[in-house]
């Protein structure tokens, strides 16, 4: 069997997608494939007819392969990858090609050709290819049936300009916007279960995400951190996220603690945070905040206390799991692959000077009397001032200052490059 070239086709919904929106898409969807595919053996990312393409290397093997389209799968922006070969459009290769892409799809009983070609310069039909590729592969596969309703395995035959790709392998992505499309949000991440999965939500609607965790040090180990971390390791995977700010928040916890009524420290841990990422937010340019929680999960989490929470910062806050079930939640945390990180138990400073029994509908008035003991004006410019950041690879966050590093890093591989002229010509096929 001749050789071909490996290849995966990057399908996203076009539903939407009109005029600058679209090549705003598209530019940030390969340049974050491009970055994120930097370990992976690809030679190439470039675009043809709608679609994005990935050809990988002749020494890349299928196990790399599929490692690679299934991180694809998961970039936000991704609608389907399927995995199969280029080829010349010549009907031997073609039917080479389409046997070579079937005899990898699997277990199937049933199977249909599914042809489609861009161009009439090709002087074959996509109705006589399908008859054409469908009695070849019927040859080589006698005791397969070919159905045309929801058959096992579509073989797709697509001819555009000069070369045919041919694919019988397709997995579903994560759907969404590219990140980098929706501008930046602070998320407030704890090592919880939560967090990630609120964080990774915006994500996937095309927001970069710069992480804020308040750690319990100096009162208690640096666990969480270790764990959040891991966590951004995690959402870096598909570029998800930028940078870290850690807050060592133990001592102030201490002093509210010291400070105020005991129902109402939760409260007043929480408006600090608030206060605390409002001000990060606006240092990176970020319109947003976020967290992770979930309407009555737990006491600080009524309408009231959302209120009072709300009332301590000026900026939007986002709770993309306000109307999700914890089993929802723990669902998607499985899926993203920080279940397990949030599972290991880790000192919280929320938890680390929890009350008995902390007040369920905390009126804005008694909170604001509560804090006038408190010198948090004072504690947040201290705060500003010892913040301590992570970086995280995240192709959407370059910025101008890092321009110069990512040309050079696109020369060397070429790859950045193709993509952006690429994007640059235009050239938009179907649809
Ligand atoms: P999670 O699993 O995300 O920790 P949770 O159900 O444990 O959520 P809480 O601990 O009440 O609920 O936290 C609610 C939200 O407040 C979190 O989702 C997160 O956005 C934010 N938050 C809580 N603790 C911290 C922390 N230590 N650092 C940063 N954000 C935090
Ligand atoms: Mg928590």
């Amino acid at each position: 069997m001749p050789h071909f070239q490996r290849i995966s086709l990057v399908h996203y919904h076009e539903l939407g997608l009109k005029g600058h929106n679209r090549s705003t898409f598209e530019r940030h969807l390969m340049r974050n494939l491009s970055s994120l595919l930097e370990d992976a053996p690809v030679e190439k990312v470039t675009r043809i007819s709608g679609r994005v393409l990935v050809m990988y290397q002749a020494s890349a093997d299928a196990s790399e392969i599929a490692e690679a389209a299934d991180l694809i799968a998961r970039v936000p922006g991704v609608a389907r990858v399927s995995c199969g070969f280029v080829c010349d459009r010549e009907l031997d290769q073609m039917y080479a090609a389409a046997d070579a892409a079937l005899s990898e799809a699997g277990a199937f009983d049933t199977w249909k050709v599914v042809a489609r070609r861009n161009h009439t310069d090709f002087e074959i039909d996509s109705m006589e290819m399908n008859q054409l590729v469908g009695a070849y592969l019927c040859e080589r596969y006698p005791d397969k049936k070919v159905k045309m309703k929801h058959p096992d395995v579509e073989v797709h035959v697509e001819v555009v300009q000069g070369h045919s790709y041919i694919y019988a392998q397709s997995i579903p992505g994560v759907g969404g916007l590219p990140v980098g499309t929706a501008g930046k949000v602070v998320c407030l991440m704890s090592s919880g279960i939560d967090s990630p999965v609120a964080a990774w939500r915006m994500a996937r609607r095309g927001a970069t995400c710069i992480g804020v965790h308040f750690s319990g040090r100096p009162q208690t180990a640096s666990t969480s951190e270790y764990l959040v971390d891991d966590i951004a390791h995690v959402l870096e995977r598909f570029g998800g996220i930028a940078r870290v700010y850690v807050v060592p928040f133990g001592d102030y916890q201490r002093d509210i603690a010291g400070m105020v009524p005991p129902a109402l420290r939760i409260i007043i841990y929480r408006r600090l945070m608030m206060r605390i990422a409002e001000r990060i937010a606006r240092r990176e340019g970020a319109k947003a905040l976020v967290t992770g929680e979930s309407l009555g999960q737990v006491a600080s989490q009524t309408l009231d206390n959302l209120a009072a929470t709300n009332a301590a910062v000026e900026m939007q806050i986002f709770r993309p799991l306000i109307g999700s079930d914890k089993l929802e939640i723990i669902a998607d945390a499985q899926k993203l692959g920080t279940f397990e990180i949030s599972s290991n138990p880790a000192p919280d400073c929320c938890t680390l000077f929890m009350p008995r029994s902390p007040e369920t509908h905390a009126k804005i008035a008694d909170v604001e009397a509560a804090e006038e003991a408190l010198p948090w004006q004072e504690w947040i410019e201290e705060i500003m001032e010892n913040l301590e950041l992570h970086e995280y690879r995240c192709p959407s966050s370059y910025r101008v200052r890092d321009a110069a590093r990512a040309a050079e890093q696109a020369q060397s591989s070429s790859r950045v490059a193709d993509a952006d002229a690429a994007v640059s010509q235009g050239t938009v096929l179907f649809g």
